[in-house]
C-alpha cells in the first residue's frame, strides 16, 4: 500500500538526536525514514543550527540517511544535491534582506534590553551573524521571564519573533521561521498539509506544529508541555517514548502498516 506521507520534517535535537544516546539516532527510525525516502518521500532536517553544526552532529551520530532539504536556523533552507547542500537562493536572499532591515531597528534597542536583563539574571547576553540580541540563561525559570518581557516590549511590532529553545533565546523575523520553512519546500515538493509529518519537542517547534502546515503531527514523551498540549488538541500523536524512539512511534501509528515494507 502506498505511504500516506510525501514530506517529513524533523527537528534536531531532542527529537530526532540525542546526544547521549548510542547510536544517537536509532537505527530503526534511520531504516524506517530510508523506506520512506526510497518510497518518494522527502526529509526535512528543520532545526536551530546552522550548517557546520548540523554537519558535524549528523557525521557524529554516523546517520545511514541523509535529509532532502535543511532549514537551518529555523529559517534558510539548503537542498541535498550530491555530496552537498546548497542553498535555496530565492528564499535565503529574500529571508536576508528581511533580517537585515529587521535588525539595524532593533540594534537600537539592545542596551536598553541588556541592562533589563543584567540587572535581574546572570545571564549571557551576545549578538552574532543571526541575531543583533541572543540570551542564554542559567535556569529555564530564568528564560521564562526573559521570555515574557522581550514579547511584551516587542507586542507592537508585529514582525518581531521571539525565538526561544530551551534556555537559549534569540530574535527573527515573523515571516521566517520552521513553519513557513516548511511551507516552501512543501510547496517545491509538491505535498499537501495532509500529506506532511512535523515533529518537535521545544517551542521554536510550534511554528512547525500546526496543521495549517503539517497535518500529520508528533511530539516525543520528552517535548515540553506546550508543545504537547499543542499537538494533543490539534489531533497528533505524543509519544510515549522520548526522542527518535518517539519519532518512530509517531510515524508507525501515522502508517498505521502502510508503506513499510
Ligand atoms: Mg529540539
Amino acid at each position: 500500500m502506498k505511504s500516506p506521507i510525501k514530506l517529513l520534517s524533523t527537528d534536531f535535537d531532542g527529537t530526532l538526536h540525542a546526544e547521549f544516546e548510542d547510536p544517537p539516532v536509532p537505527v530503526r527510525l534511520q531504516e524506517l525514514i530510508g523506506q520512506l525516502q526510497r518510497q518518494g518521500a522527502k526529509w526535512i532536517i528543520n532545526t536551530g543550527r546552522d550548517l557546520p553544526s548540523l554537519m558535524e552532529g549528523m557525521a557524529r551520530a554516523r546517520m545511514s540517511v541523509k535529509p532532502d532539504y535543511l532549514a537551518l536556523v529555523e529559517r534558510e533552507i539548503y537542498v541535498h544535491e550530491g555530496s552537498q547542500y546548497v542553498p535555496l537562493a530565492d528564499w535565503n536572499a529574500r529571508c536576508d534582506a528581511r533580517h537585515a532591515e529587521l535588525f539595524v531597528r532593533l540594534r537600537g534597542d539592545v542596551e536598553e534590553l541588556r541592562a533589563w536583563i543584567d540587572q535581574r539574571f546572570d545571564a549571557t547576553i551576545y549578538g552574532d551573524m543571526w541575531s543583533p540580541f541572543c540570551v542564554i540563561t542559567k535556569t529555564l525559570e530564568d528564560m521564562d521571564a526573559v521570555q515574557v518581557f522581550l514579547e511584551d516590549y516587542y507586542q507592537a511590532a508585529p514582525d518581531v519573533a521571539v525565538v526561544r529553545n530551551d534556555v537559549y533565546l534569540r530574535f527573527s523575523h515573523r515571516d521566517f521561521n520552521k513553519g513557513t520553512a516548511l511551507a516552501r519546500i512543501a510547496s517545491l515538493v509538491g505535498a499537501r498539509p495532509e500529506e506532511t509529518f512535523a515533529a518537535g519537542d521545544h517551542l521554536n517547534d510550534l511554528p512547525m506544529l500546526s496543521r495549517e502546515f503539517a497535518g500529520l503531527l508528533a511530539a516525543p514523551a520528552n517535548a515540553v508541555p506546550a508543545v504537547k498540549n499543542s499537538v494533543r488538541v490539534q489531533s497528533g500523536f505524543v509519544a510515549e517514548e522520548p526522542f527518535g524512539h518517539g519519532v518512530f512511534s509517531a510515524l508507525e501509528h501515522f502508517l498505521g502498516g502502510r508503506g513499510v515494507h
